[in-house]
């Protein structure tokens, strides 16, 4: 086996220097954002053995099978590199023992290869075929040394497996079924040819354009058709600057935007978003799904949030004009809330307008953006959201955007947490709504008390 067959890669840095799960959520995004090879940060995980983050990975949704550019999955990473526990873990969680790569090798090729022999037999006591061919007409058994071919070969008899070669076959066909990782699947190019899309359904009309359902290259996606006055080259070029800062692929809690282009005739600027089935958290929230958000689900959305803050804080410079509320944040089908760039303003769209100042800061309300801290104004809008989430109320219902916005900026009107609310929960989102911009804590900073919120 030559290299190009193997899944070894150089080790990314943030394991490199022994960082905690907790950092690592931190950084996750840059994690993979380095990388060119689509590897997922469970693919790291299992790559580098961090039982621990595997099982954190997993429980918060992380896709079992998915694939890199390679078409590795995490058993292959995990088998190459002799992590028993790690292959036990997946198994378990119903790893295919048999799925290949791009090369049709299958994870016990690589666990044969590189003489694994605890995680080898393991895979075969799950059902990995020891006889299957990859593209170049080779087996496990023939990967392996003498010793290990021999337990494997015996093993294998035992358990009723005929050691009669099975050719490689061409998988294409199973195109749809598998999951590359979300952050690559639709990584093709920003640019994308209108003619393309195929328009299926108007989701929503409003202010800022129209929204439709669509089929993009064989995906589920959202295309938004940005409504903007007098388009000109000034406005296009600005377009053009700004819309690949919103393809953030490298985050679990961020839905990118994928692509964008503008249509002629008379040129709308589009944009491109995967779509999401429960719709925003907005949507989840108020507008009578059968779905019921309970405390812990409260707080794994607040926690999908804060670690998606907390990676966009570290961006320098932020992206600009993203507002924090619920109706930025989308849910997956997998009840990850993932905030959407597809939200974020561009600079000729209204600027100054506020739509949803309920989630604004007081400050927000008042100044320039350029005279506040963004970050500390985020942290506000975090409150309301951790509030909305466990009121399940609309902030400020009864009033207009209008008179929201004049009376939180003006007359001190906040948000009253009614009884019953669980005191931890009250005490966090007094501490993130400090009327004092610079005393509300950092999103890296809150990362662990909603940690433990969620271990209760
Ligand atoms: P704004 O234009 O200021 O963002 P808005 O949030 O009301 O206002 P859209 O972003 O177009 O407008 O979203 C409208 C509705 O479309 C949302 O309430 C949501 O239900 C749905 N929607 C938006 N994006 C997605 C998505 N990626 N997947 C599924 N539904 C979506
Ligand atoms: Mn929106």
């Amino acid at each position: 086996m030559t290299s190009s067959h193997c899944v070894e890669r150089a080790t990314p840095w943030p394991f490199a220097c022994g960082w905690t799960t907790r950092k690592m959520t931190l950084i996750w995004g840059f994690a993979v954002a380095r990388d060119d090879h689509g590897f997922s940060p469970l693919h790291w995980a299992c790559r580098e053995g961090r039982g621990g983050l595997v099982d954190m990975l997993i429980m918060r949704g992380a896709r079992i099978n998915v694939m890199n550019r390679g078409d590795d999955t995490p058993l292959h990473l995990a088998s190459s590199h002799g992590h028993t526990d790690i292959v036990a873990k997946l198994i378990q969680c119903k790893a295919d023992p048999n799925t290949v790569n791009e090369h049709g090798n299958t994870p016990l090729h690589y666990a044969c290869f590189w003489g694994q022999e605890a995680v080898a037999q393991d895979l075969v006591v799950s059902g990995a075929q020891v006889c299957v061919c990859n593209r170049y007409g080779q087996t496990p058994l023939d990967k392996a040394k003498p010793h290990l071919r021999q337990l494997l070969q015996e093993k294998a008899e035992k358990l009723g497996q005929s050691l009669i070669k099975i050719p490689y076959k061409e998988t294409f066909w199973k195109g749809t079924m598998r999951t590359r990782p979300r952050n690559g699947t639709l990584n093709k190019q920003a640019g994308i040819d209108y003619k393309q899309l195929s328009l299926l359904a108007k989701i929503n009309e409003n202010h800022s354009g129209e929204s439709f359902f669509c089929r993009w290259q064989g995906d589920e996606v959202v295309v938004k058709v940005l409504q903007v006055r007098e388009w000109s080259t000034r406005k296009s070029r600005d377009f053009s600057e700004e819309h690949p800062k919103l393809r953030i692929f490298s985050h679990p809690n961020i839905l990118p935007v994928l692509g964008a282009c503008q249509s002629p005739p008379a040129p709308h600027p589009i944009i491109i978003t995967p779509y999401m089935p429960y719709g925003s958290l907005y949507n989840l929230l108020h507008q009578g799904t059968t779905l019921v958000v309970d405390q812990s689900q409260a707080v794994k959305f607040a926690l999908d949030v804060a670690s998606a803050m907390t990676f966009l804080h570290t961006l320098e410079p932020l992206v600009p004009r993203l507002y924090l509320n619920s109706r930025h944040v989308m849910i997956d089908e997998d009840m990850t809330a993932r905030i959407s760039m597809a939200d974020a303003k561009f600079s000729f769209q209204c600027a100054g307008r506020m739509y949803s100042p309920a989630w604004m800061a007081p400050e927000a309300l008042q100044k320039r953006s350029e005279d506040i801290n963004r970050r500390s104004a985020d942290m506000w809008s975090f409150a309301v959201l951790l509030w909305e989430l466990v009121t399940r109320e609309v902030p400020f219902a009864h009033l207009s955007p209008m008179e929201i916005g004049m009376k939180v900026a003006l007359e001190g009107l906040r948000p009253t947490i009614p009884p019953g609310i669980s005191p931890h929960i009250c005490k966090l989102m007094k501490l993130c709504m400090n009327e004092d911009p610079a005393k509300r804590p950092k999103f890296d900073m809150i990362m662990p008390i909603l940690e433990k919120m969620q271990d209760k």
